[in-house]
């Protein structure tokens, strides 16, 4: 056996495949070198998917002959000189491999020219020039990419059906649109249209073209600006879902870039707001100084390394948050072609006011429980009992009080649902999920104070634990500890309790010890942030009036005034909405009054 050097055409050829995966990838190489060339306009015709031919046209700044031959040699790049460009990036390309591994996979054909002289035309073959000739002195580049895979079968064979690469292409041509709106796309297949874009910067209205008017409307706009970070996109209402994360696109220095951080600081921003197995359409780009975000982690960029993730995910998360806590975020009801009041937060007017005057609209807090956590008919009754508490967690009632327009019950409607009015229109109000909401909040923020305070049992409780739990409690005996459960062993797998923090309710302690050792097994950790919530969650779930519930305009009123001075009023902490409206205009409409 003797070792030799790989002739440079397989060489290329064996790099192709880390970058060249699919007809999309070469679509994304060829566009992001028109986007570093200063095009303003790129027009992408594909055939078969791009399989038979990709050619992409730009107006970009065009390369000199010498230029042209250079660039399809790996490791050719304009883009960076010296090692310490590699960590200002400010191109989509710096590697220099593209060319030279599209080239290597293809028949190609490339015009290019700067403008002021006689273009080039090169043609090659599998990475080899076949044929060099002049061609005209339009500004610009075009790109004909022919018979992708010609040469590696084995690839070509892992293609999908036509429609799932063409599905990859348009994935990659809307995140590519929304990075750059001032750009205008269009996009071809077998001479139809595909995609268009205008490129009039205006990123919303980029959205609109890529996901549909009724898209648009129902996004918020966002913004943020640190000293590290500026973030500005949009994010939909809670009302508008997907079932797949896949409309999420984090795009970082306008690149398109999958981050499990930011994804999940994003769900975690919309926590209780969406239905399970649900996410939202958000559309975020974030620029940064080069130096705090590592793009040469992946041969295809698309994952990428931040230097200061956990200030990002901070700030993204708190942005979306306070994004909400100025939104009204009732969904009306769905009739097209209804013109839409979002202002809704304009009705000044708070409920307040309207139970009764002598109470002044300072922060307040609840001193006790919220009378509907006992459930019971009289404590609903009476005038709910308000204190003002000086350090009062910064509820901000009278700037949530607006979210919530000032609304007079009517009715209730199956036992159920809650009807009231105001000048608007219609309220109807789920008022389990309403309590729901009220108790969820009610008890994470209890299960949150900094209280240990224990309560001897009587009766101790006894566990029996498996093998691999037991494992676990021994190994975080301490937390535990910590958080106010004290673990005796008893031998055999077996526990003894014989106090828990105060807060467990009644009833319910065996669950909550039981779940809490679960999360421990799955995160290795203990997570109270986390428990918090689950707990709040199971007790908000089990102790509010279900449906079938009869409720007299008291105990209504009192609901809709409890509901406004939560953090999230619109929907249940299992992402249901609470409030639905039907405005005047709507009701009109249906009744045919206007037409
Ligand atoms: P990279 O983008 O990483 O530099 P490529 O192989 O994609 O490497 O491209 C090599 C070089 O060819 C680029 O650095 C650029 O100078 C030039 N180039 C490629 N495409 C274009 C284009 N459409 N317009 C102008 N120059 C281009
Ligand atoms: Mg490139």
């Amino acid at each position: 056996m003797q070792i030799h050097r790989l002739p440079s055409h397989l060489a290329n050829k064996i790099a192709a495949g880390e970058v060249i995966e699919r007809p999309a990838s070469v679509v994304k190489e060829l566009i992001e070198n028109s986007i570093d060339a200063g095009s303003t306009s790129i027009t992408i015709e594909l055939k078969e998917a791009g399989l038979k031919q990709i050619k992409v046209t730009d107006n970009g700044a065009g390369m000199s002959e010498d230029d042209c031959e250079l660039a399809f040699s790996r490791h050719a790049t304009s883009k960076i000189k010296r090692d310490r460009d590699l960590f200002h990036i400010k191109t989509l390309g710096f590697r220099g491999e593209a060319l030279a591994s599209i080239a290597a996979v293809s028949k190609l054909t490339i015009k290019t020219s700067r403008g002021n002289e006689a273009g080039t035309c090169l043609t090659l073959e599998g990475g080899k020039i076949i044929g060099r000739t002049k061609s005209d002195a339009r500004r610009g580049t075009e790109m004909t990419v022919n018979e992708l895979f010609y040469n590696t079968p084995a690839r070509l064979k892992y293609m999908k059906t036509l429609n799932t690469e063409l599905g990859h292409i348009t994935d990659l041509l809307n995140r590519m649109s929304f990075a750059y709106p001032n750009i205008r796309f269009q996009a071809y297949h077998n001479g139809r249209s595909l995609f268009k874009t205008s490129g009039s910067g205006d990123m919303l209205q980029v959205i609109a073209q890529v996901y549909g008017m009724s898209v648009a409307k129902k996004m918020l706009h966002v913004h943020k600006e640190t000293l590290d970070f500026h973030i500005s996109g949009y994010i939909s209402k809670p009302e508008l879902t997907r079932s797949s994360k896949s409309y999420i696109s984090t795009l970082v220095n306008g690149r398109y870039v999958r981050s499990t951080p930011l994804t999940q600081a994003i769900m975690r921003a919309y926590h209780t707001l969406l239905p399970v197995h649900r996410a939202p359409i958000i559309v975020l780009a974030i620029t940064m100084d080069p130096i705090l975000v590592d793009v040469n982690v992946h041969p295809t960029k698309l994952e990428v390394r931040f230097s200061k993730e956990k200030e990002l995910v901070k700030v993204i998360e708190d942005m979306i948050q306070s994004r909400f806590q100025q939104t009204t975020l009732i969904p009306k009801i769905d009739q097209t072609k209804v013109k839409k009041n979002e202002q809704a937060h304009q009705q000044t007017m708070s409920f307040n006011q309207f139970i009764g005057d002598h109470e002044s609209k300072k922060e307040r807090i609840y001193e006790k429980e919220p009378a509907f956590i006992n459930n019971t008919k009289t404590d609903i009754k009476q005038k709910p009992k308000l204190v003002t508490n000086e350090h009062s967690n910064q509820l901000r009632n009278d700037e949530r009080d607006k979210r919530i327009p000032d609304i007079y019950p009517i009715g209730q409607l199956h036992g159920t649902y809650i009807l009231a009015q105001n000048e608007k229109g219609l309220y109807m109000i789920d008022q389990h999920a309403a309590q729901e909401r009220i108790k969820y909040e009610y008890y994470k923020q209890k299960l949150g104070e900094p209280k240990k305070d224990i309560q001897t049992l009587l009766m101790p409780m006894t566990f029996e634990f498996s093998k691999r739990e037991a494992l676990f409690i021994e190994q975080f005996k301490d937390e535990l500890k910590e958080v106010g459960l004290y673990f005796e062993s008893f031998g055999h797998q077996t526990y003894i309790i014989r106090s828990h923090p105060t807060w467990f309710p009644k009833g319910s302690a065996e669950e909550i010890i039981r779940e809490i050792i679960e999360q421990i097994i799955r995160d290795e950790a203990i997570n109270i942030e986390y428990l918090r919530d689950e707990v709040a969650m199971l007790l908000a779930c089990k102790r509010s009036i279900k449906a079938n519930e009869y409720l007299n305009e008291h105990e209504m009123m009192h609901l809709i005034h409890e509901l406004r001075r939560t953090k999230d009023p619109f929907t249940c902490p299992h992402g249901r909405p609470i409030l639905i409206h039907f405005s005047s205009y709507d009701l009109e409409k249906m009744f045919k009054r206007i037409m």
